[in-house]
């Protein structure tokens, strides 16, 4: 079989070089090239690496590496879960790679959850070269769709507890998926005391406007809005940002409302745990002065 070649990897080694994290790039380094397709939305590119597993790119951007995707999957996803007193209804928009549907399904409370993703290619490239992740779409309490993240919300009412935008970043087809008009219908989309956790597009040591702005548009569409953030070596700076809102004006989104036992968490999780979900609110001088 012919080796496939991809324009980001040279020398053995994939750079992911882009204007969203300017004068930085994560290299590493590449195995074998197990994947490359242009699907109707982006280019699609799985390839294992020296020593994070398997790593999943979309448009040149790393989205998950098995070495390190528990630690944003786990907190995207269990930040909102636990800040709901009972969710049993939960709906997933992106998530293609399987990764968030996992850890919803660790709910025991959960009845239905429905994934959004725009992009069937991901999906089907998830279920064969990403098992630990796409296990989440075998669960029973799970329904596919295949479309627009926004316009798939634009008629949903009152129907979820807890909504998980795990889309890619800004720039593509996830644009409308940070603005407004978005968060408009994830709030209307909501039932009473719902809560929404979204990608908060990369992180404070580089895109502290970009989050400014997308904190205080939440903020005018939710009585509670707040970000956290969690570490992740493989993402840019080593972290990423998620905004957690809630349409319950009581609701303190930075302590857990449920949680589980030290021996359940250690059962269930490899990184969330009660402590590290009231920790990830707290933030440093410079970004807690810009998101007041
Ligand atoms: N964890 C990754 C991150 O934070 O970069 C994201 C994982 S997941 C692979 C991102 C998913 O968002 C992709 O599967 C992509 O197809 C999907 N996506 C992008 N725009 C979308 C839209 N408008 N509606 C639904 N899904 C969308």
């Amino acid at each position: 079989m012919s080796e496939i070649t991809h324009p980001t990897i040279k020398d053995g080694w994939f750079r992911e070089i882009s204007d969203m994290w300017p004068g930085q790039a994560m290299i590493l380094k590449v195995n074998q090239v197990l994947h490359h397709e242009k699907s109707k939305y982006q280019d699609v590119l799985v390839f294992e690496s020296s020593d994070h597993g398997t790593v999943l790119v979309l448009d040149n951007v790393i989205q998950s590496t098995e070495r390190d995707e528990f630690s944003y999957q786990e907190m995207i996803t269990h930040l909102a879960m636990n800040s709901h007193p009972n969710p049993k209804s939960v709906l997933v928009i992106g998530g293609g790679d399987g990764g968030v549907l996992r850890e919803v399904v660790k709910h025991e409370s959960v009845e239905k959850a429905i994934l959004c993703d725009i992009d069937e290619a991901v999906i089907r490239v998830s279920k064969k070269y990403l098992p630990g992740m796409s296990i989440g779409f075998q669960h029973p309490a799970v329904d596919v769709h295949i479309g627009d993240g926004f316009k798939f919300l634009a008629d949903r009412k009152d129907e979820f507890d807890v909504i998980i935008t795990d889309s890619s970043d800004p720039e593509g087809p996830a644009e409308s998926l940070f603005q407004k008009p978005y968060f408009e219908l994830l709030s209307g989309a909501l039932k009473d005391g719902g809560v929404i956790t979204t990608q908060g597009s990369e992180n404070q040591w580089l895109h502290l406007p970009l989050i400014t702005k997308l904190k205080k548009d939440c903020k005018e569409v939710f009585p509670v809005a707040e970000y956290a953030y969690t570490t992740i070596p493989t993402y840019p700076s080593g972290q990423i940002g998620f905004m957690v809102c809630c349409k319950d004006p009581n609701r303190d989104v930075k302590n857990p409302l449920r949680s589980w036992s030290p021996e359940e968490e250690e059962k269930l999780c490899k990184y969330y745990n009660k402590e590290i979900h009231k920790a990830s609110f707290i933030l440093p001088t410079f970004a807690r002065k810009a998101l007041k």
